[in-house]
């Protein structure tokens, strides 16, 4: 998570476990749309390929037609923003009269709004989540009688499956500062390339025979190869055995 986002959530009334709060945001409502416009949304690399896959993209045709990238200065990590459009209400691409056109693959964020997650590194190889709730004027979703918990609504919301890929990448982000110190130039570019092009890493993994110096079991390997959710998950193990040379999934041959 970035600094920005961390400060903003912090700046939020946390719901605490087992509290509860009122919401349902559906067609018709009043206000149906306010929310998707004029957003600063980080994409995670869990976001990018749900939401490339939907459109049925290259990841460098994605990359380029609706995000804006740049690398964070305190890790030198790649960071993409999902691009609003160039009108006055900055409204963002995928928003339609009838609503989201990307409803089951939207961002993260999206899905957990009006609730921000914040997750910190348990210490185990997992999260603490803490949730906050986003109150907007215009969201007139919160004068509804459903009731929800955090934990309620981030199941209502499908935002499991987001889960282990998002948290994961968070807790790399988190040792890397832990560390003090930004990784590479040419970590960073790896980064963008095995992280959010991984159509292009799995061509990289074949390209540079990456498996003849990892151990990586053959039903694996066939599933990197063949199947883009994998290969992230293998991405971020070889980020994690690269940048700390300790990886619980992953080990290179011989060691
Ligand atoms: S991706 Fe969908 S839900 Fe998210 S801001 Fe855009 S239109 Fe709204
Ligand atoms: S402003 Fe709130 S209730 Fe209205 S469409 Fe957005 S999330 Fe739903």
């Amino acid at each position: 998570m970035s600094d920005e986002t961390q400060d903003f959530l912090d700046s939020l009334p946390e719901l605490e476990a087992g509290k509860t709060y009122n919401f349902k945001c559906y067609p018709g409502i009043s206000c149906f749309n306010a929310c998707c416009t004029d957003l600063n949304m980080i994409l995670t690399p869990y976001d990018v390929l749900r939401l490339r896959r939907a459109l049925h993209k290259g990841s460098v045709d994605f990359l380029r037609s609706h995000t804006t990238g740049h690398f964070s200065p305190d890790t030198q990590f790649p960071e993409f923003r999902l691009r609003m459009l160039d009108n006055e209400e900055k409204t963002c691409p995928f928003v339609t009269e009838q609503g989201c056109s990307v409803y089951a693959d939207r961002p993260g964020a999206c899905r957990m709004y009006p609730l921000g997650r914040a997750t910190s590194p348990d210490g185990e190889g997992g999260v603490c989540e803490r949730f906050f709730v986003v109150r907007e004027d215009h969201c007139k979703g919160f004068l509804e009688p459903n009731e929800w918990t955090g934990g309620s609504w981030k199941q209502d919301q499908g935002f499991e499956d987001y889960t282990a890929s998002n948290d994961r990448y968070m807790n790399i982000l988190a040792r890397i500062k832990e560390g003090g110190i930004p990784v590479s130039e040419k970590m960073g570019h790896m980064a963008v390339m095995a992280l959010y092009k991984v159509d292009e890493f799995q061509a990289f993994i074949t390209r540079m025979r990456l498996f003849d110096r990892l151990e990586v079991d053959e039903e694996r390997q066939k599933a990197i190869l063949e199947d883009e959710f994998v290969a992230l998950s293998f991405a971020m193990d070889w980020f994690e055995l690269m940048l700390f040379q300790d990886c619980a999934n992953l080990k290179e041959k011989g060691a």
